[in-house]
């Protein structure tokens, strides 16, 4: 029996991040009740240095966590070892070390723009996002270009991200389409980010007209990620995520493993 596409969270944080609490072995036991086949970490590695993370990430100890939990977990849960990049167009190097790693996907985002976090008060006063938020967008999606066009990474995540703080969206900048065709030429995949629906923005990240967007320029790669950092956030919105998957999306929704991407509903070998 082919597996709901939705029985996988490819975008989870632990305490490897330093935004989060939780322990790898509290997020997979999350996952297991919730019914889930397969969970995917992915570490914030963020190098700007006014992040609060800045150099907190320890591959050697993240790696040997995640093998740990794959012995204990092995028969319950498929557990996948991956990164979240920030801006990986500006640290060239650390992205191709990453690459040289034994990871299963690394993904990729827009945290910051003009050395400013992306949620930051005074950034959206800079550009008068509250009246009109299409400067902030432009320049946004312009940082997200030269990161698809740079490359390094197989899942473009929250394509959208500023409306988590803004509350809402911005669709009419015509570089998201540009985006969006080089993301189909790189052969990445889009993420579906829940999280704005747990910060009460009605949306996901992206949402229906984005998607649409993206299965007009010929997307079809699809995952999903609740963004969780503790064990009751995972898989948060999903139904929701995968309606918008099927409806308004390519659908077709998968995970990658050993950085290939597979869609859930082919995938066999799955626990
Ligand atoms: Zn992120
Ligand atoms: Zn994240």
């Amino acid at each position: 029996m082919p597996f709901p596409a939705q029985a996988a969270d490819m975008h989870v944080h632990s305490h490897f991040s330093v935004d989060s609490q939780a322990t790898i072995e509290a997020m997979c036991r999350a996952a297991i009740d919730l019914g889930l086949k397969a969970l995917c970490f992915a570490e914030h590695m963020d190098l700007n240095p006014n992040d609060e993370g800045y150099g907190f990430f320890r591959y050697q100890a993240y790696s040997q966590a995640i093998d740990e939990a794959r012995e204990r977990f092995a028969d319950r849960l498929t557990i996948l070892k991956g990164v979240e990049f920030g801006e990986p167009h500006l640290y060239p190097r650390e992205v191709e070390r990453m690459n040289g790693q034994d990871l299963d996907v690394i993904l990729a985002g827009i945290h910051w723009i003009d050395d400013r976090f992306v949620g930051d008060l005074a950034l959206h006063q800079a550009y008068g996002a509250r009246q009109d938020p299409r400067r902030l967008f432009e320049r946004y999606y312009q940082d997200m270009l030269r990161a698809v066009r740079h490359g390094g990474f197989d899942v473009l995540a929250h394509l959208d991200l500023p409306k988590r703080y803004l509350g809402h969206g911005c669709e009419e900048i015509p570089l998201i389409d540009e985006v969006l065709r080089e993301v189909v030429r790189a052969g990445m995949a889009l993420e579906i980010n829940t999280s704005p629906l747990r910060k009460g923005v009605n949306a996901c990240a992206p949402d229906a007209p984005l998607l649409r967007r993206y299965a007009s320029v010929g997307g079809r790669r699809l995952t999903l990620g609740s963004d969780a950092h503790a064990p009751n956030e995972i898989a948060t919105g999903f139904e929701r995520a995968m309606e918008l998957a099927l409806t308004a999306g390519p659908g077709d929704v998968g995970i990658y493993r050993r950085r290939c991407f597979i869609r859930l509903d082919a995938e066999e070998s799955l626990v």
